[in-house]
């Protein structure tokens, strides 16, 4: 990341003018009037307006130069509502050469700004939330520069902190009272950490107050900044030795990529760079964040998002050192029982927190690659991510219910519904008691059925998870995920090691290891290609291995060292037809020769298996079963391509049901061809870890089942309460059914017969 002007010096004048002025005495209006004034003036612009969030969710127009006096306290728009409500509601500057133009124009005739046409408005922010909009209108079509933008902004920044300094708004005008904010609310998500959480919301943005904007000396800036990295590189060292975290694994390797980042040299020459402009150290960290975020709001892909997201957060941790303990996440007023909620969280920020008060985290953005959600998963924490408009609907101190099992979080909630999920959080206690009970009991059915439980896993730290919950296997290592938190490509001698690791780890457990499944949404950063249109149907998995198979060869090796004289279970992803595999095979086969011609030694045992993902497979059963040792089915694609219905579209999650007559045919039907080959065929996959969907799958003749982790108890609960035989041919006439789904008529099965789902 190299230096970057910050291109707005020219304008220290009109900032000192603004603080000047709004520190001088005399009434309010008529300091924001002279204010509105002196800024039009510096921006060559007609009109300045500065609009106020009051009560109601109401932009007010509070001060004007330009416009009608008499609009001032009379015009009010709401968020969302024109320009103004438009720059509001997204907290971003908007600049427009024609504003009328624009489907969001608001006319408002008591203002006469129909004779203008080019607008520049932008956000004031204070802690993250939107508390005022200052607009600059002109009469001529012009783009307004990107100098002219930020300047804009940073004054925005300075009135921010001065209207509430300055007490220019009665805090009853700050304050939301408006029914948004009182009633209860249900918000969406998606979860990155299952589990249920209750607590009181406390906001990670409190508490930064930037007072100083302007630095009077620059050298001594300078000093200040230099200090405080120094002093957040030791604190960040002693954070990251943390006993909980120390063991080795991914979130080890996501917390040391961090830890480089802070000696970032690029980034601290920026930050440097804005003080020389003339900002505080302070101003000057919210300054490169701001571009970090402009910057971050075009780049598409995970991987670098996930960079740009652990440098804010090393700016945020930076700007607390500036500011000193105030507003830390150490200080001891937080609840007892506290939901974190935040736009973005980095992985250390997570840390900053007492574990033993932390019940939850919601972020507004943030998906399951996200480095915080890889740490929280390592701590056990429930989380939630992508969950729009969040921080404006949450006041601090609000009480909060996480349902990560949900995908939701319900706002201050009625006494009724927190009564219900205490029961619930009451009830997971005592079943994952009982699940703990059962963990050295064997799966196995009422009338004697063994069915092996195994788990998925891509962290390390779901192999110490199989152990914990007596699982037979990891029935799918999914390998991509190691190479997804790294920086590059990892080479064969770094791929062994890992695979190593794995194998070691997993002691006697029988590892199946899947071959990258990258492409999709699935990118590696430095793993270059044009992005496809329909990605999940595009270039992926077995298909970009084929096509280079330098690569593939690279991982079958790494594969073949780590496994001499041990067990080896390989199976390839995305298999569409069986030539497919042949072809992968082949590669393999001419590792093998290589890894014994050097030296090498043959696993003690080798097995090769097809991911059968595509159901264009599912008519080459008998070849498939003849060329592997095993097939496992994977739910998550084959479903979404069964039905032609993306597996991450929110619009179309509930709309088709595995649990239906033609999915459930499909199933017994690949089934009956395994028991008639004599083939082996487990089922990974989402529906493997949910009861229900378990117990259709045992229906349809599944006997191996691989699932997250958290799974397997309860669905080796619900093997031990099933009597297998009377099931099956409860199947055999659901599957006959004319019915959209057959969900409830199997739940009501299984309450019926004493099943536990
Ligand atoms: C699947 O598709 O069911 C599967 C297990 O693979 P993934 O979820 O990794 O695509
Ligand atoms: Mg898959």
């Amino acid at each position: 990341m190299s230096p970057q002007s910050t291109g707005w010096g020219g304008s220290r004048r009109l900032l000192r003018q603004v603080r000047d002025l709004m520190q001088s005495g005399g009434h309010w209006q008529d300091r924001l009037d002279r204010l509105v004034r002196l800024i039009a003036d510096d921006m060559v612009a007609e009109v300045c307006s500065l609009y106020v969030l009051r009560a109601g969710e109401v932009l007010e127009l509070f001060a004007t130069w330009g416009l009608r006096p008499e609009a001032v306290h009379r015009t009010r728009l709401r968020m969302g509502e024109g320009i103004v409500g438009e720059v509001a509601l997204t907290g971003r500057a908007l600049s427009l050469p024609e504003a009328q133009e624009h489907p969001n124009f608001a006319y408002r005739p008591e203002t006469g700004e129909e004779v203008y046409h080019s607008m520049l408005g932008v956000p004031l922010l204070r802690e993250g939330r939107v508390i005022g909009v200052l607009a600059v209108q002109n009469k001529t079509r012009r783009s307004y520069t990107e100098d002219e933008i930020e300047t804009l902004e940073i004054v925005a920044m300075v009135l921010v902190e001065l209207i509430g300094g300055a007490g220019l708004i009665g805090e009853e005008e700050e304050r939301h009272t408006d029914s948004t904010t009182t009633l209860p609310l249900r918000l969406s998500g998606i979860t990155l950490h299952e589990g249920v959480a209750m607590g009181e919301a406390v906001s990670h943005e409190r508490g930064i107050v930037i007072k100083q904007i302007v630095a009077e000396d620059v050298g001594g800036e300078l000093q200040r900044l230099d200090h405080s990295l120094h002093e957040m590189l030791g604190a960040l060292d002693n954070l990251l030795e943390r006993s909980e975290l120390a063991e080795s694994g991914e979130h080890r390797e996501v917390l040391e990529t961090y830890r480089m980042f802070a000696a970032d040299r690029g980034w601290i020459e920026r930050l440097r760079e804005a003080v020389r402009g003339g900002l505080t150290a302070e101003a000057a960290v919210q300054r490169v964040q701001k571009d970090m975020r402009t910057r971050m709001s075009k780049v598409r892909d995970p991987y670098i998002r996930e960079r740009y997201s652990d440098m804010e957060d090393l700016g945020n941790r930076l700007l607390h050192h500036l500011l000193g303990a105030e507003g830390s996440a150490e200080a001891n007023d937080l609840p007892d029982d506290m939901i974190l909620v935040a736009r973005t969280l980095g992985p250390a920020e997570l840390l900053d927190y007492d574990p033993a008060r932390l019940r939850g985290v919601v972020l507004e953005e943030g998906g399951p690659t996200a480095h915080v959600a890889i740490v929280a998963r390592a701590l056990g924490i429930p989380m939630l991510g992508r969950c729009p408009d969040l921080l404006s609907l949450v006041r601090p101190g609000d009480f909060m219910i996480l349902d990560g099992d949900h995908g939701q979080v319900l706002l201050r909630p009625r006494l009724s519904v927190r009564e219900h999920f205490a029961d619930a959080i009451e009830v997971r206690e005592q079943r994952r008691a009982l699940f703990a009970y059962n963990r050295d009991l064997p799966s196995e059915t009422k009338d004697g059925t063994r069915v092996s439980l195994q788990v998925n896993a891509g962290l390390l730290l779901d192999i110490s998870q199989a152990h914990d919950c007596g699982a037979e296997g990891i029935g799918l290592y999914r390998t991509e995920v190691p190479f997804m938190v790294r920086e590059a490509f990892p080479d064969v001698p770094t791929q062994t090691e890992f695979y190593d690791r794995v194998l070691t780890l997993a002691e006697d457990k029988p590892v199946t290891f899947r071959t990258l499944d990258i492409g999709g949404d699935k990118a590696l950063p430095y793993w270059g290609g044009t992005p496809d249109e329909n990605p999940v149907m595009g270039w992926r998995a077995i298909r970009i291995g084929l096509d280079r198979p330098a690569m593939l060869r690279r991982q079958l090796r790494a594969f073949l060292k780590a496994s001499e004289k041990r067990h080896l279970r390989l199976m390839f992803p995305m298999i569409s037809d069986v030539s497919e595999l042949t072809r992968a095979r082949n590669l393999l086969d001419r590792e093998m020769e290589r890894h014994l011609q050097n030296g090498g030694s043959e696993p003690a045992r080798l097995e090769v298996g097809a991911m059968l993902e595509v159901p264009a497979l599912a008519w080459q059963l008998p070849a498939l079963f003849e060329r592997s040792d095993f097939v496992s089915l994977g739910s998550n694609d084959l479903f979404q391509f069964f039905f032609a219905s993306d597996r991450g579209n929110p619009r179309l999650a509930r709309r088709y049901d595995v649990l239906s007559p033609p999915a459930l045919n499909f199933l017994k039907g690949v089934m009956r061809q395994a028991d008639e080959a004599g083939a082996q065929i487990s089922l990974c996959g989402e529906m493997a870890g949910h009861p229900l969907e378990a117990l259709a799958a045992l229906g349809c003749g599944f006997r191996i089942l691989s699932m997250p982790p958290a799974s397997v108890g309860q669905i080796r609960t619900m093997i031990r309460s099933l009597d297998l035989a009377e099931l099956e041919e409860f199947i055999d006439d659901l599957v006959v059914r004319p019915d959209h789904s057959v969900r409830e008529v199997l739940r009501g099965y299984a309450i019926d017969h004493g099943i536990s789902i």
